[in-house]
C-alpha cells in the first residue's frame, strides 16, 4: 500500500523583508489560501523568515489561528555560551518555530560549514523538539565529475549519523546550480535524486523512517513547475527561494494540483 506523506511546501525567505515586511506578507499570505479554500489538511505551508522576524510573525500566526508553519533559517550547533552571533534551538523553539533549514548551500558554500556541522546542527533542532530540513545538493562540477546523486547521498549519510533513532525530519533536495538559476532539475533528475535519497533513508533507518520522511525539491521552483515534481513518488514538497517572496506566486504554488 501506497504511503502518504503530507506535502511541505516551504518559503526559504533568505535575507528579504523585515519584520514589518514580514507580517503584511503571511496576513496576505493567509487570507489568499483562506479565499482559495486552501486544503491545509493535505498540504503543509512553511515560512522561512530571518531571525529579527520571527517574533512578529510567531505572534500573528497565533493571534489569527493561521494555519501556517513557521521555520528558521539556520541554528547553532551549540547550546547557549560564548558563540557571538549565534541563536540557539533552544530560543528558537520559544518562538514555536517548527521546522529548522539545515546545511543550505549558501551556508555550506558560503560560511563553510562542514558535513559535521550540519549534522551538529540538525542534531541541536532535534534535541530542542524541532524538525530539521536537512538540505544536500550537488554542484555543477560535482554533477559533472560524480553524476547527480553521489553528493547528496554522501552529505544525507553525514548528518543522519548525528540524528538520534528517532528523530523526525525533512530533506530538500536542491542541486546548487539550479538554486536561483531560473534554470530547475527536471522532475525525472530530481526523481532519481529522491530514491537515491530515499535508499539510504531504508538501509540507515528502516522502512518506517523511510516511508514517512518528506523528500523536497528545491532550486528555481515556480507555479508552473511545482506540479511536475510533486507528481514523482519520492518526492512531498518543495522548497522554494525566490518565488516565495511574492504573495501570489507562492499562494499559487502552495495550491498545486498534481
Ligand atoms: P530558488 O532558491 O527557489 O530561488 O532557486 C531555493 C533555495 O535556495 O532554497
Amino acid at each position: 500500500p501506497a504511503v502518504k506523506r503530507t506535502p511541505l511546501i516551504a518559503g526559504n525567505w533568505k535575507m528579504n523583508f523585515d519584520h514589518l515586511q514580514a507580517i503584511a506578507f503571511v496576513q496576505k499570505l493567509a487570507w489568499s489560501l483562506k479565499d482559495a479554500q486552501h486544503n491545509y489538511g493535505e498540504v503543509e505551508v512553511a515560512v522561512f523568515p530571518p531571525f529579527t522576524d520571527l517574533r512578529s510573525v510567531q505572534t500573528l500566526l497565533a493571534a489569527d489561528k493561521l494555519a501556517v508553519a513557521l521555520g528558521a533559517q539556520d541554528v547553532s550547533p551549540h547550546a547557549a555560551g560564548a558563540y557571538t552571533g549565534d541563536i540557539s534551538a533552544a530560543m528558537l523553539s520559544k518562538l514555536d518555530v517548527r521546522y529548522i533549514i539545515v546545511g543550505h548551500s549558501e551556508r555550506r558554500g558560503g560560511h563553510g560549514e562542514s558535513d559535521e556541522t550540519v549534522g551538529l546542527k540538525a542534531r541541536a533542532a532535534v534535541t530542542a523538539g524541532m524538525v530539521p530540513v536537512i538540505c544536500v545538493g550537488e554542484t555543477a562540477e560535482d554533477l559533472e565529475a560524480h553524476g547527480a546523486a553521489a553528493i547528496p547521498v554522501q552529505q544525507l549519510q553525514a548528518a543522519l549519523s548525528q540524528l538520534p533513532a528517532e528523530a523526525e525530519f525533512v530533506v530538500a533536495y536542491e542541486p546548487v546550480w539550479a538554486i536561483g538559476s531560473g534554470d530547475p532539475a527536471t522532475p525525472a533528475q530530481a526523481e532519481e535524486v529522491g530514491k537515491a535519497l530515499r535508499d539510504v533513508l531504508r538501509a540507515e533507518r528502516g522502512d518506517a523512517v523511510a516511508d514517512a520522511t518528506r523528500i523536497l525539491y528545491g532550486g528555481s521552483v515556480a507555479s508552473q513547475n511545482v506540479a511536475s515534481y510533486l507528481k514523482q513518488p519520492n518526492l512531498d514538497g518543495a522548497l522554494v527561494g525566490g518565488a516565495s517572496l511574492k504573495v501570489d506566486e507562492f499562494s499559487r504554488i502552495a495550491q498545486f494540483t498534481k
